[in-house]
């Protein structure tokens, strides 16, 4: 059985990276001991259905806050609350999909636990967590480890995608895009 292990996680928007892997804005490679290096941000207008990439177990779930922040200061962003949901694949790879729309998880009758076929829909983008200047979903894959204190640690990973072709690391994008490039948060197109 032939199996594809990821999909981009929509289908009605052709795929945007406006942050690529080794992206620059505030996917910084290793923060507080995680490391977000292989973390992508999909620009999609707010209420885009998003699908799971790949089947799982939904492990997290968030969909309550109303905290949104479109601004670009770091330090101001720190306190808004996204909705997000996690997915737990049979390797112990987990999904995480961010910036989600208040609710919008919950109204599609997933609690935790659930299993998550891929392709199935599990939400839609919306106004929640650390937006910056463009409308996107945060999407990652990532594995779960522990420090030598034992404090648990996310690691991304390199993904690709069965139905996307196109670049995925930042600086590449951002040489094709040129001065077109859509930019997130810096002002100055860092
Ligand atoms: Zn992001």
């Amino acid at each position: 059985m032939s199996h594809k292990k990821y999909i981009i996680p929509f289908t009605e928007e052709e795929p945007l990276i406006v942050q690529g892997y080794n992206g620059p804005f505030s996917h910084f490679a290793v923060r507080h001991g995680n490391d977000y290096t292989y973390a992508l941000d999909f620009k999609l207008p707010y209420g885009t259905p998003i699908v799971a990439a790949r089947s799982g177990k939904v492990k997290l779930l968030l969909d309550s806050s109303s905290q949104c922040y479109t601004g670009v200061d770091i330090e101001e962003a720190r306190g808004y609350i996204p909705n997000a949901i996690e997915i737990r694949h049979d390797d112990g790879s987990i999904a995480h999909y961010q910036h989600l729309q208040k609710g919008s998880i919950r109204a599609h009758y997933l609690q935790f636990g659930d299993y998550v076929s891929q392709g199935q829909e599990i939400g839609n983008t919306g106004k929640s967590g650390w937006i910056g200047l463009i409308p996107h979903l945060h999407f990652m894959v990532y594995n779960s480890t522990c420090d030598f204190m034992g404090k648990r640690m996310l690691q991304t990973r390199p993904i690709d995608f069965t139905n996307y072709q196109g670049l995925l690391y930042h600086e590449e994008l951002k040489e094709m895009y040129g001065s077109d490039y859509p930019f997130l948060f810096s002002p100055a197109g860092v």
